[in-house]
């Protein structure tokens, strides 16, 4: 088996790790932009710990908090032109995936000038501001990965920028920050998880190292199910406590590590139009695909769906999509002309070069239709 695995991140973890390592942020710079988003930041306790950690090293500070879910390229370009009129020589972003995508872009923007057309074109000069990242919700992962995924308007769904000059230079893991989040920010983060770990099982860029981590996630998201259920049940995401916050926040880091290296695949490439037509979460799009897009594995690589659903304790894809269907309750309303639009769209990505079992563009209009009966 021929791979190369790369991934340069630092990654702290524990509890008070960020006040408690503080020293770290003296190596990235002088002045920090912490890229956050409106409230969360604030409540959970994250925004004052590296505001203390910076004082504490005599750092200055200037803070963007405007960071939307799914952020924008506008939003982007104005959190680099914060950076650059305020001098700030490196970036702290602190929040879910959509604050670390937009603080990877800013930390892009912020170091070279790259026109809106270009944005996306993959050629980059060698220049980024050093990112130390602390994530709060337990799902994207983009603190180990080198993507910053963005609404794109112009092609009417989310594009990525992927350079490895965007692989965070720092992480910080703190479960802590992550005690009141939501139940269902809880579900759909985990979800995603779990999506980026199976796919980057089915991914022709699977390695030895990749499928042991992904395994391993796979594993540790399922067996923080039943909590789910119950959290769902009593709308109480007290269910959850420090060492299951913590439990999802490693297993989402392994499956971040998974999908720098593999990519995602036809589950991503379908739910990024679900997101930008149907504001349906991203997790939340992905959960619902997943039991429907292994069922096609099932059908062409019945070895490989075993070893999945093997990883989650399960007996077949079917008890899967009972306990997405269980997780996610009533599914959005999707016309078959919309499906048919969005099945365009998703059989024209990376993603699908990506699949071990690659759909035709007739399979991904049924997952889409099966998937939300
Ligand atoms: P998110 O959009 O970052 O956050 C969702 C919501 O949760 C926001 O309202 C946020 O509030 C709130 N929140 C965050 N942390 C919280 C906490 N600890 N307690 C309470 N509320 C909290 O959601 P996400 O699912 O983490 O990220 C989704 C984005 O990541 C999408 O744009 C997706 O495309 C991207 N993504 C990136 C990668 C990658 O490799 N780079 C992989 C998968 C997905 P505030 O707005 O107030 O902070
Ligand atoms: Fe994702």
């Amino acid at each position: 088996m021929n791979y190369i695995q790369y991934m340069p991140t630092k990654v702290i973890t524990g509890n008070e790790c960020v006040v408690n390592n503080s020293n770290l942020f003296k190596s990235l710079g002088k002045k920090a932009l912490i890229v956050t988003g409106t409230h969360s930041a604030k409540a959970n306790g994250s925004e004052q710990d590296v505001k203390s950690a910076l004082d504490a090293q005599e750092i200055e500070y200037v803070v963007f908090d405007k960071v939307m879910s799914n952020p924008t390229i506008s939003c982007v370009y104005e959190g680099a032109s914060v950076a650059k009129a305020n001098g700030a020589d490196f970036v702290i972003a602190i929040g879910g995936g959509s604050p670390m995508d937009a603080g990877k872009a800013i930390a892009l923007l912020a170091a070279q000038d790259i026109d809106e057309e270009s944005l996306f074109s993959g050629q980059y000069e060698n220049k980024v501001l050093p990112m130390a990242f602390i994530p709060t919700t337990a799902g994207t992962g983009s603190e180990v990965t080198q993507y910053s995924i963005l609404t794109n308007d112009r092609a009417q769904t989310k594009t990525s920028i992927a350079t490895e000059i965007l692989f965070p230079t720092v992480a910080f893991l703190d479960p802590k920050y992550m005690e009141k989040l939501g139940v269902t920010t809880t579900i759909n983060t985990a979800i995603d998880a779990l999506s980026h770990a199976v796919e980057g099982m089915l991914s022709v860029k699977a390695s030895t190292i990749t499928n042991a981590l992904a395994s391993e996630s796979i594993r540790m998201i399922m067996s923080c199910v039943p909590k789910m259920k119950k959290a769902l049940e009593f709308s109480l995401s007290a269910q959850f406590d420090l060492q299951d916050r913590e439990q999802l926040l490693q297993a989402s880091f392994m499956a971040g590590v998974v999908i720098a290296q593999t990519g995602t695949t036809a589950v991503h490439a379908m739910g990024y139009s679900l997101t930008y037509f149907k504001d349906i979460d991203h997790g939340r799009a992905n959960g619902i695909l997943l039991g429907e897009y292994l069922k096609l594995v099932e059908k062409e690589q019945p070895e490989l769906s075993k070893r999945i659903i093997g990883a989650m304790s399960l007996s077949s894809v079917d008890e899967l999509i009972r306990i997405t269907n269980e997780l996610f309750g009533e599914k959005e309303k999707i016309t078959a002309e919309e499906f048919d639009k969005y099945s365009k769209m998703a059989i024209q990505t990376r993603n699908i070069v990506n699949c071990v079992v690659k759909p035709t563009e007739e399979n991904i209009k049924e997952m889409f239709t099966k998937s939300f009966l």
